[in-house]
């Protein structure tokens, strides 16, 4: 395996128009690597070619492509070789499927949309987004680039941006698809051939490259990650998160992302920005607490970090950017050592809906994520192909729809000892017709059916209210709560349990659904008083819950909701491995370093506020004091230590669990369980 990826990055934007003179005028090597070595940065992806399509090297292949005004001819050359002098790597990045210089000279290689259109900005918008076919011979000039950057420049790796699945009809697409027997008029299958060449597309290249440099690290920016990497992983020797909170990926894309592609055994370094907002967003600096935040969240989810910011089209390095980075990587420097090769301790293993939805955020696993992060459970995210036999408990949220083959894989789990939530339409088949799983429950024969002609229960056709049940807490579930109904903003799935399942809550109907014919004031229609059929179901070791109860709880977080379900969650699971007695705001994680004997334990407060109409703003630290934390370890512990400080920690056990108090909490502390 390769050595283990740095943990203090910069992403270098320098997306450059033709139209500013001088470019790179002020660029001075000794000054730009000394900056980033001050700030503590050890590894900077810089420019070889931008979304203008325009070259910062000295292309002997393609000289029309170098940016008409570079001054400084060697740009990137001199940007690599001043950073290898002081130890800091410098991959290099090229765009693949959005350069302006060539989808303005190449029409023909353009992605071609079904209607006919050409994709992506349009002639009198301003903006590089074309999308560009790499079925195309567009390919070729990608290769012979690669093939000459490896030949003429020190290449520590490189980072190919926007590699992604498209819709093309596109003349070459057309064509390759009829020779393969799909049916071009068919959506599927366009994306299915589509999916297929990208693969491709990215196994080759990584072959050219590992050909000339077998150490190169190789990463294909897609925006995100998840299952649809998977058959074509080899192609990656890492995996880069570019998730920047206020650019349009929110505070959830992250943690969700990361639980996932963190267990598809490379290592993850994750994307955030020095930016107010998004990338190329000049002369904006985002606050410090933020920026500690997102960055000590990486190392909490076992990533590395790195922050993007754009240069200066004259080269100039800006030394306010890199005092704000400096404040913040220097910490990390002093963290590192307990997050070396730090591997998450996790007790759920959460199954994510993106399988089936394509959504980047699904909205059930993002409701899940939320709620288990609420109440500091240790946990992974999943898709179908993932190993889950180890984790104590696996929850199936809301949409995770299931074959007879992993029917069968589920059904051994759980004969094993293993337990299982599901919830909402989880469980069903890929038809939506039966239940395959076995959860102690079946589908309800006449359901209610929607405008589209199918079930309303567990799916959010509602809109206005018009679809509501409520839910009667009880002893075991929802034990916290008032014992009377409780609004479910989606519907049940319409069950009944089989004979000798367990019914531990209940389904209060309203007098009925909100429609033209009938309405009550200007929601849901209030409770009926009439019980019509289960909530919550005990089969075994499982658990089914009839309402899509992680998709309201993303929609609109009733503390109902997360009561009900934690419930669930204790009864099958039992001695939770983190607690602690802080607000839900805490963020809790468990990392183990097995080669070091001990535990780290990650412990965050910033509160992302939504003090604007369009993105969440971190400003301050909110200290917490006295925070009680108890684990649960059986192993004999030596010490427990305040890391990097170094303070050592009393504790005690009792009931089986590992008690300490860290005084106090600012921001992230991460405290050492020494064996
Ligand atoms: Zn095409």
């Amino acid at each position: 395996m390769a050595a283990e990826a740095r943990f203090r990055q910069i992403h270098l934007d320098f997306h450059t128009s033709e139209h500013i003179p001088r470019v790179g005028e002020k660029f001075d090597p000794q000054n730009f690597a000394s900056t980033l070595h001050k700030a503590r940065v050890d590894s900077i992806t810089c420019f070889a070619r931008c979304h203008h399509g325009w070259m910062y090297y000295d292309s002997a292949a393609f000289p029309k492509r170098i940016h008409p005004h570079l001054h400084r001819v060697n740009l990137l050359k001199e940007q690599v070789e001043a950073c290898h002098r002081l130890g800091i790597r410098a991959p290099i990045y090229t765009t693949v499927q959005w350069d302006h210089y060539t989808a303005v000279r190449h029409p023909e290689w353009r992605v071609v949309g079904p209607e006919g259109e050409l994709v992506g900005t349009k002639p009198y918008e301003a903006g590089f987004y074309q999308e560009i076919c790499i079925n195309t011979p567009y390919r070729d000039f990608l290769k012979n680039h690669v093939q000459e950057m490896l030949e003429t420049l020190p290449v520590d790796g490189f980072f190919f941006d926007i590699v992604r699945p498209q819709d093309c009809s596109c003349w070459y697409c057309r064509r390759g698809m009829i020779a393969e027997g799909l049916e071009p008029t068919n959506r599927q299958d366009r994306l299915h051939y589509n999916k297929k060449i990208l693969d491709g597309f990215k196994l080759e290249l990584s072959n050219l490259v590992r050909t000339h440099n077998p150490d190169a690290t190789i990463f294909y920016n897609a925006g995100h990650i998840g299952p649809s990497v998977r058959e074509s992983q080899t192609a990656y020797s890492h995996f880069e998160l570019e998730s920047l909170p206020s650019g349009g990926w929110g505070y959830m894309h992250f943690p969700l992302t990361v639980r996932y592609a963190r267990n598809l055994g490379i290592d993850c370094v994750s994307h955030t920005g020095k930016f107010h907002t998004s990338w190329g967003d000049f002369h904006s600096f985002k606050r410090k607490a933020a920026l500690e935040f997102e960055c000590f969240r990486m190392l909490a989810l076992n990533s590395k970090c790195e922050i993007g910011d754009q240069l200066h089209p004259s080269g100039e390095i800006d030394p306010y950017v890199y005092q704000l980075i400096g404040s913040v990587y220097k910490q990390v420097e002093q963290k590192e050592p307990w997050c070396r090769s730090a591997q998450a301790v996790s007790e759920i293993g959460l199954f994510t809906t993106e399988e089936f939805t394509d959504e980047r955020v699904p909205e059930a696993t993002a409701g899940a994520v939320q709620m288990l992060q609420e109440a500091a459970y240790q946990f992974e995210v999943l898709d179908t192909a993932s190993d889950f036999s180890k984790y104590p408990l696996l929850i199936l949220p809301d949409g995770i729809t299931v074959d007879s083959e992993f029917a069968l894989r589920l059904d051994d789990y759980v004969a094993k000892g293993g337990k299982l939530i599901a919830t909402g339409r989880s469980g069903l088949d890929p038809a939506g017709t039966a239940f395959v799983a076995n959860l102690g429950i079946e589908l309800a024969e006449k359901p209610i059916l929607a405008a589209d002609g199918l079930p309303v229960g567990g799916r959010d056709v509602g809109g206005n209210f018009k679809y509501v049940d409520y839910i009667l807490p009880t002893k075991s579930i929802g034990k916290g709560l008032p014992p009377t109904e409780h609004a479910m903003y989606i519907k049940a799935v319409e069950i009944n349990a089989k004979p000798g399942a367990q019914v531990l809550a209940q389904v209060v109907a309203s007098y009925f659904d909100r429609t033209w014919r009938h309405f009550c004031s200007h929601r849901q229609t209030p409770s009926s008083g009439r019980v019509t059929q289960p909530a919550v179901v005990k089969w075994r070791n499982t658990i089914y819950f009839a309402h899509p109860i992680f998709t309201i709880y993303n929609q609109n977080a009733p503390y109902w909701c997360k009561a009900l379900m934690l419930d669930a969650v204790k009864l099958l699971l039992g001695e939770p491995i983190l607690q602690h007695d802080g607000p839900s705001t805490v963020l809790a994680t468990v990392n183990e370093q097995t080669n070091k004997q001990r535990l780290v334990v990650h412990l965050l407060h910033y509160i992302p506020e939504r003090r604007s109409r369009e993105i969440d703003i971190i400003e301050d630290v909110i200290p917490l004091h006295e925070l009680s934390v108890s684990l649960n370890i059986d192993r004999p512990v030596k010490t427990i230590t305040l890391v990097p400080e170094l303070k050592t920690l009393p504790f005690r056990r009792e009931n089986g669990r590992l008690n300490f108090v860290v005084p106090k909490l600012s921001g992230h502390q991460m405290v050492e369980v020494a064996f």
